[in-house]
Order: structure tokens, then sequence, then C-alpha cells
């Protein structure tokens, strides 16, 4: 699940949140201060640089790896 950062527009708080692709972060408030709509700053998820942050592969294709 992609983690994105939201600064609040009236207090200028920091705040990351957990939101499924696609999802927009319009109904999100501030945890300090309540107010809505903040500001989307970036994605963790896919920051530029670090294409490998989780593994894509074999989930169940290793024969025989222990006996
Ligand atoms: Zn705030």
């Amino acid at each position: 699940m992609p983690l994105y950062e939201y600064r609040c527009t009236q207090c200028g708080e920091l705040f990351e949140v957990r939101q499924s692709i696609g999802e927009d972060g319009t109904d999100l408030h501030c945890p300090k201060c309540k107010a809505g709509k903040p500001t989307k700053l970036f994605s963790t998820f896919s920051s530029p640089g670090t294409g490998s942050s989780f593994n894509i592969g074999d989930s169940c294709g290793t024969p025989s790896t222990g006996t």
C-alpha cells in the first residue's frame, strides 16, 4: 500500500497517510488541527532512484529447496 505525505494548509503539520492507488486525499483531515484538504507532497512508494522496495518474483515457484 503506497504511503503519501500530506501537509496541512492551516497549521503546516506534516503527516503520512496510507491510501489505495487511485484514491484521492480529498476527505483527509489534519491530525493536529482537523483542517480538511491537505496538500499532497509526494509518494514514498514510488520515489525515484529506488526501484525495488519490495520483491516481485516467484512467490510459489521454488521447487525443493531444503530437503
Ligand atoms: Zn493542521
